[in-house]
């Protein structure tokens, strides 16, 4: 049976840093990363707009001070403040040990790293790589893994946290090629499965993957989630596929424009204007259509976002793929027309609770990247911070989890576990079960995004939570169709929808309970920011197979509430 120091679950950006991190610390142990798709596929390709860091090559008086500022007020003060202050404090350092490893970084004059202006920032701080940051340093984290040796589980799908009184054994996963389970035992796990936001189905920019296992395997664990409501949509997704639009297309200087030709964010940032925070972004498109002032189409009212001012040369020498995806998805060139939008989700700020190391409840577990909530987005992630927030709490988790691991014992999973599983697996393949996936999964789509969208009101919350629940209980007849054991996808699919049913319950509770409106949770039933009842992070736990709600205070600093205006 394989034995490891440490296992990472994930191979996107958080889990491929502290990968390295971890060798680079001490190259003596045993490590390997498991991951349902090849690590490269992972969702931190797709990140386009870059990644924050006060380096101050554009404007010299930017600092890393401003960027903590920034980053505090844009999370609605929800954001722990001495997690968001390493953050800021890292990001420089980060990205240079990026630049060093190769990371090809689009350039200023001077040949310095080029920092583009992004939502919420008082400075231009925003490094990136054309309109490709995440592909490139996913490449770069990878390449620097191969060559330190790391053993890659490829196409392996965590199925479960195994734990003996309260510390981590290590997982079970299921071989996708061979339909195997396998386990894994490990003295220190850690997770880096990324975010949630594909719950919203078809209104989402996520990758089809984003379906929060690791955090529902947490759940399932003991080990408590926080902050679930805090789902962030993006303003501009394409109007019929939600893929994405970069917040980079407004930072070059794209503007939105409603169906009578007006810039119409002048009524809402009059300052800041395209380039606000991305909650009041989003929230005001939605009240342009809800307002009758998006226009029509057979696919649903949009938004325009107009380059066509940028001039050919700026959008395919800065924008090119998302030139390339408005061509394709759209059939529109964004040289000469503007391109449809409307608001996708996008984000997920809540995830496993952790704290300023990675570190959960469960010894021997951490959490990193978007599957965990350290927190420094709160109520509201600013773009850029969170390619930085995987960097950052990638290398540190790996470095922290690095000097632990030799100091803990060693650790066993019977085998017994694999029947367990091997016999659920069975269960959904009856004849006696009849539902289908696709139906509940779209299903739950649905009732997230008109019920827990960009506005949400009592009624709407109750609709989400009395739909989502009987999800659940059809859940439990759905059907896996195909029996064979290689390549399942079938399988797969069912096992993902079963952790994102646990989530959306968790998203729609969190959002029910929460009787404000902070950052991205804008309720139209109570307006305000209620910072005596409700300046708290939310809580999610298991209990009998019920979910828990409760609170845990936020960490302050010495920046004190106050209100949030742009
Ligand atoms: C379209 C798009 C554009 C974005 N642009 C930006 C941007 O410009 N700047 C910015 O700061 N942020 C951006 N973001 C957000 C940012 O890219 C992500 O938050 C970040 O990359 C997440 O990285 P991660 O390593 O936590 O997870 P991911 O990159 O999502 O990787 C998750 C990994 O976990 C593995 N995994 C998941 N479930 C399982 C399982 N059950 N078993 C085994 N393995 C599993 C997957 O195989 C994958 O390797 C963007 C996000 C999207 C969707």
């Amino acid at each position: 049976m394989k034995q490891y120091d440490i296992v990472i679950v994930g191979g996107g950006g958080a889990g491929l840093y502290a990968a390295m991190e971890i060798l680079n610390t001490d190259i003596s142990l045993n490590i390997a990363v498991i991951s349902k798709i090849y690590p490269n596929r992972s969702h931190t390709s797709a990140a386009q707009g870059g990644a924050n860091a006060a380096l101050a090559n554009k404007d010299k008086t930017d600092t890393i001070e401003k960027h903590i500022f920034d980053t505090i007020k844009g999370s609605d003060y929800l954001a722990d403040q001495d997690a968001a202050s390493i953050l800021c404090e890292e990001a420089p350092r980060v990205i240079r040990e990026l630049e060093n490893l190769g990371t090809p970084f689009s350039r200023m004059d001077d040949g310095t790293i080029a920092q583009r202006p992004f939502g919420g920032a008082s400075s231009p701080r925003c490094c990136y790589c054309a309109d490709k940051t995440g592909h490139t340093i996913l490449q770069t984290l990878y390449e620097q893994c191969l060559r330190l040796g790391v053993k890659f589980y490829n196409e392996y799908f965590l199925i479960s946290i195994e734990e003996n009184d309260g510390v981590c054994q290590g997982i079970t996963a299921l071989n996708i090629q061979s339909g195997e389970i396998e386990i894994f035992p490990a003295k220190i796990v850690i997770l880096a499965t990324g975010g949630y936001a594909k719950a919203y189905w078809n209104r989402s920019s996520n990758a089809a993957g984003n379906t929060g296992d690791g955090i529902a395997a947490a759940l399932r664990a003991g080990v408590p989630l926080k902050d679930m409501e805090f789902v962030q949509f993006h303003p501009t997704g394409l109007r019929k596929s939600g893929l994405l639009v970069t917040e980079g297309a407004r930072g070059e200087g794209g503007y939105l424009i409603n169906k009578n030709g007006d810039r119409f964010m002048s009524n809402y940032a009059p300052e800041k204007m395209e380039l606000g925070p991305r909650d009041l972004v989003s929230r005001s498109i939605e009240t342009e259509i809800n307002e009758g002032r998006g226009f029509d189409s057979t696919a649903g009212q949009y938004i325009n976002l107009d380059l066509t001012h940028l001039g050919a040369e700026l959008i395919t020498k800065r924008l090119p793929q998302i030139r390339e995806l408005s061509i394709s998805f759209e059939g529109i060139d964004p040289i000469d027309e503007p391109i449809p939008i409307r608001p996708t989700a996008h984000y997920s700020m809540g995830g496993i609770d952790t704290d300023k190391t990675g570190r959960t409840i469960m010894k021997g577990l951490y959490a990193i990247g978007e599957c965990a909530c350290v927190s420094v987005h709160g109520a509201n992630r600013l773009g850029g911070n969170s390619l930085l927030e995987i960097l950052v709490f990638g290398k540190i988790a790996g470095h922290e989890a690095a000097l632990e691991a030799k100091s803990l014992n060693s650790v066993s999973i019977s085998n017994s576990i694999i029947d367990k599983h091997k016999k659920y697996f069975r269960s959904l393949m009856q004849p006696s079960q009849y539902e289908r996936y696709g139906v509940i999964r779209e299903e739950m789509g649905t009732t997230l995004a008109e019920n827990v969208g960009i506005y949400r009101t009592e009624k709407n919350l109750i609709q989400a939570i009395y739909d989502i629940k009987k999800l659940i209980e059809r859940f439990k007849r759905v059907k896996v169709n195909d029996t064979s054991t290689v390549f399942n996808t079938n399988l797969v699919n069912v096992l993902e929808l079963r952790n994102m049913l646990n989530i959306a319950l968790a998203i729609s509770a969190g959002a029910y309970a929460r009787k404000e409106s902070r950052g991205s949770h804008s309720r139209t039933d109570y307006t305000k920011r209620d910072d005596v009842n409700f300046h708290k992070h939310t809580m999610f736990t298991l209990s009998d197979g019920n979910l828990d709600v409760s609170y845990k205070p936020v960490i302050m600093g010495k920046y004190e509430l106050e209100e949030r205006t742009y």
